[in-house]
């Protein structure tokens, strides 16, 4: 029977078509369920359901007296205030969750909550205005008679006329301050009949700054853009592989000009972007409220705000700024896309799922809307740049530095020499102290870059030789020397650094390996007189972390940064002369498809801070290896040579940009139920897909929050359907979870893995 409509949520929808096509690709592209794009997609405000929320208690202490399972919700409750059943299930990979949650709740670890989820609340700003008694002035005089004793009150009506003068609503807040009153002085004459308050409504996010013209691009910027111009006419994406320092960014800024004018809309991604601010200001500083930024760490009403404005088609969210998840936002009227830093694996989401790449979900959305995509790096992925010499998409090159600034000279230190003819002071080889001092003493800043945050990865017993590793992970734990602490950079457990061995009770305990907060205790030994700061995720925590350090470097305040590949990303700093990489090897022998690749991209990158502007920089890379291939194509800024190599593997070895990956991944607590699991798997796919399957193996952390974890990978032929074997492999999927012994077990498939 029909009943009756109660309430209407929404005079209109909140979702367009274009959406939900983008949405219905992402979820059959990475094999997840609608469900979870939409999950992503939405902000919370609008999934308007009961659900049953679960807090941590803050004053619950007794961490280890938890079960395994128990452990693992609790723990997750540390990095996300608030989890919900749905999301515990998540995490445990099992439905019935609420036997545990009932056992977290006796030890009084949790506690619960029914809750509706919050809906949109605009925000209202308090203005004052006269009561409508006092609006002519002999009203006026009696009353500031009247109030001659109150002096405060005479002050703020006083103060209310020389604001009024300029004919604008008056803030509350504003005539408070101005006259030096308070909230009660306010209240009091509103009581009287004197003032009365009204509400208006505003945006929670205004650009507040001045806005500049545009800059002017040089010959050779003004080529490429030309170059761009006509290849958008024939192609609908296109890559700008441009030098780090050429002036991407002012080519993108020509473009979207050009695109708003139309009265378009512009997707600006960006990988991360609290690492990203340097950009943001660009941006804003020549479009100004144009510019709206959508950021994971808003709060979910000013996410609500961004959303609307796309939604409205309004002027001031016409540039959209945002990292991957930007990609789900209302777009009605999209011109172009620009995807900066193409090549940067933070656009894959890992966990949870939708396992998505916003690059490739991008070029996507491009599509649907019939929008320009421009993906943008100094260092291509090998996909993309096998895109465009495919003729798939556009290709345009900036080979120079904006100025005529060379590229900076990059210097191979061969660390086992140093060593030999004994030239080392901790981790620095004498060439690199003595290029440190130099640029100090020029007043110029050194950037240090060291892939690895802590104090030494590894603290061993030098008596037994047994080292402390993480109980719920299989990783050795990292020591922080400055908090004496070990942590687990996986699972964040964390115990006071001992000071002896837990095996044999020796006390020479020794370290292996080294991070930045080695580095940075090295420097202050040894550049007593300078200011070192430091940029990894122990220093960068809280919403304005980064940009405090960032910020600071920027005025020169701090003359060496030493930091994680965090430096790598777009920075633009003029004062910096030398980059120096305090060791390459690790980044060179990772057991990765993509290890190459990726340290090319890393060392190009870093290196790419130096003397952007003002004259030629220099770049250290120490190293054991400098005959490496990478290091030597890292070292002539040879991309197409790595380019070349690295395909020429891929292609012998049949990995992307020629074979597609389907990574599929099983987690349990319980390892022999997991390795069943494999092998049952691995036995069932190798019957369909033969050769092309890779495993089982383990990951380098074979174990992480107790959960054993094992993967395998289908290959597909470029010429194999991917439709068909994502059929296949669904088919198999659910034999697999129609198996009792396998069905508490977590099933991941990672579509286009990383
Ligand atoms: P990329 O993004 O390619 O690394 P940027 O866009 O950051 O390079 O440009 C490098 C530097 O050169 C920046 O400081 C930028 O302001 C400056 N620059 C680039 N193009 C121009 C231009 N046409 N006029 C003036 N300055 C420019
Ligand atoms: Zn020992
Ligand atoms: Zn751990």
């Amino acid at each position: 029977e029909a009943k009756d409509i109660h309430q209407i949520l929404d005079e209109h929808p909140i979702v367009n078509e274009q959406q939900l096509q983008h949405w219905q690709w992402i979820s059959s592209y990475y094999m997840c369920s609608l469900g979870d794009v939409y999950r992503a997609a939405l902000p919370s405000a609008f999934l308007l359901e009961s659900e049953t929320i679960i807090y941590k208690n803050e004053a619950f202490t007794e961490e280890t007296l938890l079960a395994d399972e128990e452990f693992l919700i609790f723990e997750a409750l540390q990095h996300h205030s608030q989890l919900t059943i749905h999301q515990v299930s998540d995490i445990l990979g099992k439905k019935t969750v609420l036997p545990i949650i009932n056992g977290l709740i006796e030890k009084s670890a949790i506690y619960i909550k029914e809750e509706i989820y919050e809906t949109y609340k605009p925000k209202l700003v308090k203005y004052v205005r006269l009561h409508s008694n006092y609006t002519t002035d002999e009203g006026l005089h009696t009353l500031l008679d009247e109030l001659s004793r109150a002096k405060k009150q005479r002050e703020a009506i006083l103060t209310y006329f020389q604001l009024a003068a300029a004919k604008k609503p008056i803030k509350a807040k504003e005539l408070e301050q101005k006259s030096g009153t308070s909230s009660a002085v306010l209240k009091a004459l509103v009581d009287k009949d004197i003032f009365e308050f009204y509400q208006i409504q505003t945006d929670r996010i205004n650009y507040q700054g001045e806005t500049n013209q545009i800059k002017e691009l040089n010959a050779f910027q003004q080529e490429a853009f030309t170059q761009l111009k006509s290849s958008f006419e024939t192609q609908q994406v296109s890559l700008l592989h441009g030098v780090t320092g050429s002036g991407k960014t002012e080519i993108y800024v020509k473009l979207i000009k050009e695109v708003i004018a139309e009265g378009k809309q512009v997707l600006f991604l960006l990988p991360e972007i609290a690492l990203t601010t340097q950009i943001i200001t660009r941006l804003q500083n020549y479009f100004g409220n144009f510019v709206s930024v959508f950021h994971s760490k808003y709060s979910m009403n000013e996410r609500v705000e961004v959303w609307n404005n796309v939604l409205e088609n309004k002027p001031k969210a016409q540039i959209l700024l945002g990292a991957r998840s930007a990609v789900f936002l209302p777009f009605s009227n999209l011109g172009l896309i620009v995807v900066d830093e193409e090549h940067e694996t933070s656009y894959k989401q890992f966990e949870p799922s939708p396992r998505y790449n916003a690059r490739d979900a991008a070029v996507v959305l491009g599509h649907l809307h019939q929008a320009k995509v421009l993906l943008g790096s100094a260092t291509p992925s090998i996909e993309s740049y096998f895109n465009a010499q495919q003729n798939k998409y556009g290709f345009v090159e900036l080979t120079r530095r904006f100025g005529n600034i060379q590229l900076p000279k990059i210097e191979l230190i061969d660390l086992k020499e140093k060593h030999r003819k004994k030239e080392m002071k901790g981790h620095f080889s004498d060439r690199l102290l003595q290029m440190i001092t130099e640029a100090l003493d020029e007043k110029e800043q050194v950037i240090l870059f060291q892939n690895r945050r802590g104090y030494s990865p590894v603290v061993e017993c030098t008596t037994c030789g047994v080292s402390p590793h993480c109980p719920n992970c299989d990783v050795s734990l990292t020591y922080h020397k400055l908090r004496r602490e070990l942590k687990c950079h996986y699972c964040h457990y964390q115990r006071a650094m001992p000071s002896s061995c837990g095996a044999c009770g020796s006390t020479t305990l020794d370290t292996k390996g080294f991070g930045t907060e080695q580095i940075e205790l090295e420097l202050k030994e040894l550049f007593p007189n300078h200011a070192i700061g430091r940029m990894d995720l122990d220093t960068t925590r809280g919403k304005y972390g980064y940009q405090k350090i960032i910020g600071a470097f920027e005025a020169q305040e701090i003359d060496i940064l030493v930091g994680t590949q965090m430096l790598s990303k777009g920075l633009d700093f003029d004062n910096v002369s030398l980059v120096g990489i305090m060791s390459a090897d690790a980044m060179l022998n990772f057991p990765d498809f993509r290890a190459h690749e990726r340290a090319f991209q890393l060392m190009v990158q870093v290196s790419g801070r130096a003397g952007r502007t003002k004259k030629q920089g220099n770049v250290a890379i120490q190293t054991y290896n400098p005959y490496h291939q990478i290091l030597q194509q890292v070292s002539t800024n040879n991309y197409i040579e790595m380019y070349q190599e690295q395909l020429q593997d891929r292609w012998q070895f049949q990995y992307p940009p020629y074979y597609r990956l389907i990574k599929i991944t099983l987690k349990h607590k319980d390892y022999t139920r997991v390795e069943n699991g494999i092998n049952w798997l691995a036995k069932a796919l190798q019957n369909v897909f033969h050769d092309n399957v890779l495993g089982p193996s383990a990951p380098a952390v074979a174990r992480i929050r107790n959960q054993y974890i094992k993967n395998l990978v289908i290959k597909i032929p470029p010429k194999q359907s991917l439709g068909k074997t994502k059929e296949q492999l669904q088919k198999i999927k659910n034999t697999f979870e129609a198996v009792k012994d396998f069905r508490p077990i977590r099933f991941i498939i990672d579509v286009d893995a990383y």
